[in-house]
């Protein structure tokens, strides 16, 4: 065994492997495997091992289709060999219209990343998949891509090439600690011995927290048994002339794939049961969970009415094992947050279709800091802190119960909540607020015209639509106050700190106390990381000179790992987290200046409090710091009070709004405003997939700075040119938004993809952002939006439709 190597990947099924794999395919052979007993020992031998080309954003749709390749190739390799089914085809079902609706608009998110569903009606979903009855169906979304793959022979074949690239595997070899070391380094310590390495990757499925305990770290994972079973031959599969596609089910929560003559089927029931939350058996080795078919019988009979043919066969065996969810249902494959040189590739719950495609974005952020797709929707930083056993489990329970049933938008579904509050969650909520969850938080989406009121769930406009509106006519003619909870406040303090930003922002950005400015922050590949606004305080009785860094509530934990890490040892610079210790009032409107001065002493006036300014003050008796920045458009202050005293600067506003006819408003009349500004959003609109000129922001890079992170590779891009460009659009229908993911089309080629889209209420606009081909970039350009499977107008307009010189918001 080496006693020195540069990354350790602990754990050999398929995350291991492909991790492995893929780290020597990114160029790195000194790497090394650790694993307990043998490879695939874990959950991988007993998978089902369908792979699937499905996913709701383009890069879990893109992560699979390199699976695919990639299982293809292998299963050609001439020298090993391996099973794998490709090109069955797949049927998601459908008994609802909105179901119909989601898979269209999925049609058309993969459509841009070449990826080709088809929509198809219950006549041909039975064509297709000869066993199933029509009853109760409407359609179904047709995946020509989806088979299976043998587990076992998957893992040691990627062992294998790993392998003959120079990396090395050792099996039963148990990791029993890890230590980091001053410089970063890790021990290994395994029961053969140590291992020093650089870096450290935790593929330990459903003993991911065991590994994770050796350093440290909890991680939002928890473990779910799972069954399925093998049926006896089906006589009318063999007649069939054709292998059966795979089938999964939203009415009944099965899933189904051939296996030699017969079927394969697997369910999620309602009655479901987490596994190993109290730790595991060490001696739970290529197990499996006592079968228990009872749990079961609601989505067998479901799954037996649509195959009739399963009623006259046998069940030959069943297998029921640990199936590892986290809290969104996504995998956690990134860096440890908190940690340096430490990642993971855990929580994987479609190992085996995705697992190829996961190791392959994990090497390269591991070999290069960062993969070809935007991997927030992976990123292990996007749940931060409120993630114990408990709300993990409640979380993998409801997520495993609806495994089949993709997100509609603006839906948020009950379990675990609430996670994250403030002394005003109860007040607003009886005040009648829909709560939306941001990071766990609950914040305010729209206030409800009753107790009754009850949007359905659906990808057009829903029943909020006039909720909304009135929320935001209310804001722009008079005055209104909602509150952002959870928003990223970073305090950063030191001599150096100023110089410390000015290395990590592109742009220049205001060192003047009592001033704010607005920023972006680029990655080594010169690509957009973060956006922030830095407010400059001058030393008071609250502390001394400081800056407060504020970000999306998402971009906690990411946000300040990558301050941290670019903090020079020779550097004054301290970074402490304010996030939840502060909640935001925005108070916007034509009237906010007349509310604030009316519950803030000192003059507010535009001379002495211009736009873009920072005070500390006091909002009646509580403490606040105010900034004059608009998300709306409007005249807007931003009210910063620290938690204690929240509910009495909320009193405080409500109080003197009364005689301004105050009103409050939620999360999706901000939505709109921010929309109609032409203002972008973090890992909607700013995706590492981009540059900051791609993505409009000229204005806010400055490349005569001697230097700043990224200005290296930002200048040889452009020296190539722009290879994208984000636009503004116009979208010609009234019935439905443009939704993230959808593809923009010219004479039937893709040549752009949304990134947001929402109603303007202002200037009765139906607006979208896109990344499009330079060609269809300048204002007037016209293509189509395949929306929910029709093609619509769409033409390019002026960013900030609104108020274009911003006149309003410098009040
Ligand atoms: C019944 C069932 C059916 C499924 N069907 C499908 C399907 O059809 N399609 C699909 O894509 N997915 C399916 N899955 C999910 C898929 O199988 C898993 O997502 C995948 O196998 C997880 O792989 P992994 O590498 O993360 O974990 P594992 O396979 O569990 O591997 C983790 C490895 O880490 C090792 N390890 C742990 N601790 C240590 C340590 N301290 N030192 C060294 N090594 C350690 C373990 O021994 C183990 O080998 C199914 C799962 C189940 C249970």
């Amino acid at each position: 065994m080496k006693s020195r190597t540069k990354v350790v990947v602990i754990g050999g099924g398929i995350a291991g492997c492909s991790t492995l794999y893929h780290l020597t395919q990114e160029g790195w052979s000194d790497v090394v495997l650790v694993e307990r007993n043998e490879l695939t020992s874990g959950t991988t031998w007993h998978s089902a091992a369908q792979v699937t080309n499905f996913g709701m954003n383009q890069t879990m749709v893109g992560l699979k289709t390199h699976s695919i390749a990639l299982y293809k190739e292998l299963s050609e390799d001439p020298d090993y060999p391996i099973n794998y089914h490709h090109g069955d085809g797949g049927i998601r079902l459908a008994n609802t219209q909105e179901q119909m609706q989601g898979y269209r608009h999925f049609a058309s998110m993969a459509r841009g990343i070449d990826v080709h569903f088809e929509v198809i009606d219950a006549d041909e979903c039975a064509r297709r998949h000869p066993l199933i009855s029509t009853e109760n169906l409407v359609g179904g979304l047709w995946d020509p891509l989806d088979g299976d793959i043998d587990p076992a022979q998957l893992c040691q074949a990627l062992a294998r090439r790993a392998r003959k690239a120079g990396a090395e595997v050792y099996r039963n070899t148990p990791v029993v600690g890890l230590t980091q070391h001053k410089d970063d380094t890790w021990t290994v310590h395994t029961e053969h011995g140590d291992i020093d390495c650089d870096i450290v990757v935790n593929a330990g499925g459903y003993r991911v927290n065991e590994v994770g305990a050796m350093m440290g770290v909890h991680h939002p994972v928890a473990s779910m048994e799972h069954q399925y079973f093998l049926t006896e031959d089906i006589p009318a599969i063999a007649e069939a002339g054709h292998r059966m596609p795979l089938l999964r089910c939203p009415i009944s929560d099965y899933y189904c794939r051939q296996e030699k003559q017969g079927l394969l089927l697997g369910f999620y029931e309602q009655d479901c049961k987490p596994w190993g939350m109290d730790g595991i058996d060490p001696n739970f080795v290529n197990a499996l969970c006592p079968d228990d078919l009872d749990r079961v019988t609601d989505v067998l009979e479901g799954a037996f009415a649509r195959m009739p043919a399963l009623m006259e066969t046998g069940i030959r065996t069943v297998v029921n094992g640990p199936i590892t969810y986290t809290i969104d249902g996504a995998p956690l494959v990134g860096p440890i947050p908190g940690k340096r040189n430490a990642f993971c590739i855990i929580g994987l719950r479609a190992g085996l279709g995705e697992g190829g495609g996961h190791g392959w974005l994990l090497a390269q952020q591991i070999v290069h800091g960062e993969a070809c797709y935007d991997t927030w929707c992976l990123d292990p930083r996007r749940f931060t802190g409120h993630t114990n056993v408990e709300l993990t489990s409640l979380k993998a329970i409801e997520d495993y119960q609806n495994e089949f049933r993709f997100h509609f938008p603006h839906e948020h579904r009950p379990a675990g909540r609430p996670a994250k509050t403030t002394p005003l969650t109860p007040i607003l909520a009886a005040e009648g607020a829909e709560f939306t969850v941001v990071n766990g938080w609950e914040r305010a989406d729209y206030f409800k015209p009753s107790p009754e009121f009850h949007p359905s769930l659906s990808f057009h406009f829903d029943e909020a639509f006039d909720v909304v509106a009135n929320e935001v006519k209310a804001i722009q003619t008079g005055v209104g106050l909602a509150e952002v909870n959870g928003f990223n406040r970073i305090e950063i303090t030191g001599a150096d700190r100023h110089a410390f930003l000015d290395r990590l922002f592109c742009g220049t950005v205001t060192k003047r106390d009592g001033r704010v400015g607005l920023g972006y922050l680029l990655n080594h590949h010169g690509m957009v990381k973060a956006e922030a606004t830095v407010a400059n305080l001058p030393a008071s009785d609250r502390g001394p000179e400081r800056v407060w860094y504020g970000s999306a509530a998402a971009a906690e934990f990411h946000d300040i790992d990558w301050l941290r890490q670019h903090i020079n040892a020779d550097e004054d610079v301290q970074l402490k987290s304010l996030t939840n210790d502060q909640t935001i009032l925005v108070l916007a409107g034509p009237k906010a200046r007349d509310v604030l001065s009316h519950v803030s002493r000192g003059d507010w006036s535009k001379e002495a409090f211009p736009w873009l300014s920072v005070r500390e003050c006091f909002i009646g008796f509580a403490p606040a710091t105010v900034m004059g920045v608009s998300f709306s458009g409007e005249l807007a202050y931003e009210i910063h009070v620290p938690n204690a005293s929240l509910y009495a600067a909320y009193l405080a506003l409500r109080q003197a709004g009364e005689a301004f006819g105050l009103k409050l408003f939620g999360a999706r009349a901000v939505e709109s405003m921010r929309m109609e500004k032409g203002f972008l959003h973090w890992k909607s609109d700013l995706l590492t997939e981009f540059d900051p000129f791609e993505t409009g922001l000229d204005r806010f890079v400055k490349m005569q700075k001697p230097d700043f992170v990224g200005k290296p590779a930002l200048e040889a891009r452009q020296a190539e040119g722009l290879r994208k460009k984000f636009v503004v659009l116009e979208i010609d229908a009234t019935h439905a938004p443009a939704h993230p993911g959808g593809s923009l089309m010219d004479d039937g080629r893709v040549v752009g993809t949304i990134t947001s889209g929402d109603w303007g209420h202002r200037t009765s606009k139906n607006l979208a952002y896109a990344f499009v081909d330079p060609a269809y970039a300048d204002l007037g350009c016209q293509m189509e939006l395949d929306l929910l499977g029709s093609a619509v107008g769409a033409t390019v307009i002026a960013p900030g439709q609104y108020d274009p010189d911003h006149s309003l918001m410098r009040g």
